[in-house]
Formats: structure tokens, C-alpha cells, sequence
């Protein structure tokens, strides 16, 4: 059973969600239902895009820089922000294309004041990473800075997997595990995210780029920092024994709840109808598959 905190996540909005996500959705598939859930997990809608673009300047602009002493501009990670916004947006407002927006498929309204608000929530976020001195102070003094790479580790029945914004290893210390939200709500359970973070950094095999010795510490020793880009907070939580076995048993538990709703069944013989719809009309609204979804509904 392959874990993440967003697979979970959509496995308890909704269950077909999740189905047709994790399982059903394949670009190489012989059943056109098949490659068109493929077409549509692609979807993004705007709010979600902003926050890429932000991950992608921070991991693949600014990280860089830091890791190679080289100078970069607050206005410098605006404008690359502000070319990738420009020529993403571009592809993304095509119907039907390899990219596009959840609103453009669903006909959903797209205004000027949709993207100025979300080149505006760009820009904040990006101030307030070059404000957040806590942040810069680590990044500075680090050793090696590892953004966006996927980790795993086993257990129980679960291969769990992470995506950390960003590990650190600092000479002589513990790594820093951080986490960055372009959110304009923070949601509370960041910190078990963090703590399966700092898990995976210290069970997963090292990798190649890493110092050495980069996995001898405890888990507890682990650095959390949570980034709130639009608000400007650095949250620092701590992975004590109880945050480590609490994070266990959520990963356990659901992790087998979602092994049982396959009913042991192998998943070339499971179809989207062998999962229950949620009972919340909002998650349909925003659910990329709800075209298949509701043609499977009147079958
Ligand atoms: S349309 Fe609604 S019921 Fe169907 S998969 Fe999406 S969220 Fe679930």
C-alpha cells in the first residue's frame, strides 16, 4: 500500500476521488476512461498553480543561489515568478490541453481579478521568504540544501512517502526538515507532516548527495520548521516520542483502513463503483474526475 499524506487526504474526502486518482488513471491504458482520469488528474485550479509557482522559484531559484553563494533579489525570484506565471498561464487556459486549468475544463469563471490576486499572493510570498531571517540564517549556515526530494520509508503495511520542501544538513547537527504553505487558511496538521518528515529522514536509505553521517540522528533531534508564506509565520514544532508514535499509529491506521476498502480484491479487478462517493456536494465541485464520475453515476 503506497502512503502519503495526499493520498490520504483525498482517500477521506472522498473514496472514488481517490480511486480514480491513485488507481484507475493511466496515460498508457487501452480504456479511454482510463487515460482521460490521467488527462484530468492533471488538472490544477488556479489557487493550486499559484503555490507551484512559488515552490518552483524558491526550490529551483533561490535554493540554488544560496547553495552556490551566488547573489538572488527578492526582485530577482519576482521576476522569474513573473515569467513562468505569464507563459504557464498561457499553456494552462487552452481547453483540452496537456495542461489546463480546473476552471477552464469546468467552465468556471476566470477573470483579471483571479490572476491579479493570484500574482499578487506570488509576490507576498516571496517577500516574506527573503523576511523570514530565521529561515535564511539556516539555509545560509547549512552545509547541503536538498529542496523537493522524495522520501520513503516502510511501515507496517504502508511504503510511505514524503516530499519535504526542504532538508538541510548543517555541520555537526541534526538535519531541518521545513515545509513552506502558500495558504490562505493554514491547516492544523502540518506538524504530523513535519514529524513524518523528520521519520523519513532518519529511517530512509541515505542518499548519494548526502553528507555522511546525515542519518545518524534521532528523529527527535530533527529541526521542523513550518513556513507561512502568505502570512509571513515560521512555526518551529518538535518531533517528541509522543508526535513520533502518534504520527506511527495515524500512518497505520489509515493506511490499513485504505487497504480494506479494496476488499482484498487485486486492483486490475476493482472499478470506481467499488468505492463510496462522499456525502459533501462541495467536494464534487472541485473534484477534477467529476466528469467521469457522474457518467459512471448513470450508467
Ligand atoms: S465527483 Fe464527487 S463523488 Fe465523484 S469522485 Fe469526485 S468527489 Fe467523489
Amino acid at each position: 500500500m503506497r502512503w502519503s499524506f495526499s493520498a490520504y487526504g483525498t482517500f477521506r474526502r472522498c473514496q472514488r476521488q481517490w480511486f480514480y486518482k491513485q488507481v484507475f488513471a493511466s496515460a498508457l491504458a487501452n480504456d479511454p476512461n482510463r487515460r482521460e482520469a490521467h488527462r484530468l488528474s492533471k488538472l490544477e485550479s488556479v489557487q493550486a498553480w499559484r503555490g507551484k509557482i512559488v515552490d518552483t522559484v524558491i526550490s529551483e531559484t533561490i535554493i540554488p543561489c544560496i547553495s552556490a553563494k551566488q547573489s538572488c533579489t527578492v526582485s530577482d525570484a519576482k521576476r522569474r515568478a513573473d515569467d513562468l506565471f505569464t507563459s504557464q498561464k498561457s499553456q494552462r487556459i487552452v481547453p483540452n490541453g496537456a495542461v489546463t486549468f480546473f476552471e477552464v475544463e469546468y467552465g468556471l469563471p476566470l477573470t483579471i481579478d483571479v490572476f491579479d490576486k493570484a500574482l499578487t499572493d506570488i509576490h507576498t510570498a516571496l517577500d516574506n521568504f527573503f523576511e523570514a531571517e530565521q529561515v535564511l540564517k539556516i539555509l545560509q549556515s547549512a552545509k547541503s540544501l536538498v529542496p523537493q526530494r522524495a522520501l520513503s520509508f516502510k511501515h507496517g503495511v504502508a511504503s510511505v512517502r514524503v516530499v519535504p520542501d526542504l532538508i538541510t544538513f548543517q555541520n555537526g547537527q541534526a538535519p531541518a526538515v521545513l515545509d513552506w504553505k502558500v495558504n490562505t487558511y493554514p491547516m492544523r496538521d502540518y506538524w504530523l507532516q513535519l514529524v513524518t518528515g523528520a521519520i523519513a529522514v532518519t529511517r530512509c536509505n541515505p542518499h548519494r548527495d548526502w553528507p555522511s553521517g546525515a542519518t545518524q540522528y534521532n528523529t527527535n533531534e530533527v529541526t521542523l520548521l513550518e513556513v507561512q508564506l502568505l502570512s509571513g509565520d515560521v512555526r518551529i514544532h518538535t518531533a517528541s516520542e509522543y508526535d513520533i508514535h502518534e504520527a506511527e499509529d495515524f500512518i497505520s491506521i489509515s493506511a490499513t483502513e485504505m487497504e480494506l476498502a479494496g476488499d482484498g480484491k487485486d486492483s486490475k479487478n476493482l472499478h470506481p463503483k467499488d468505492y463510496p462517493v462522499t456525502s459533501e456536494p462541495r467536494t464534487c465541485q472541485m473534484c477534477q474526475f467529476r466528469k467521469l464520475c457522474w457518467e459512471v453515476a448513470c450508467e
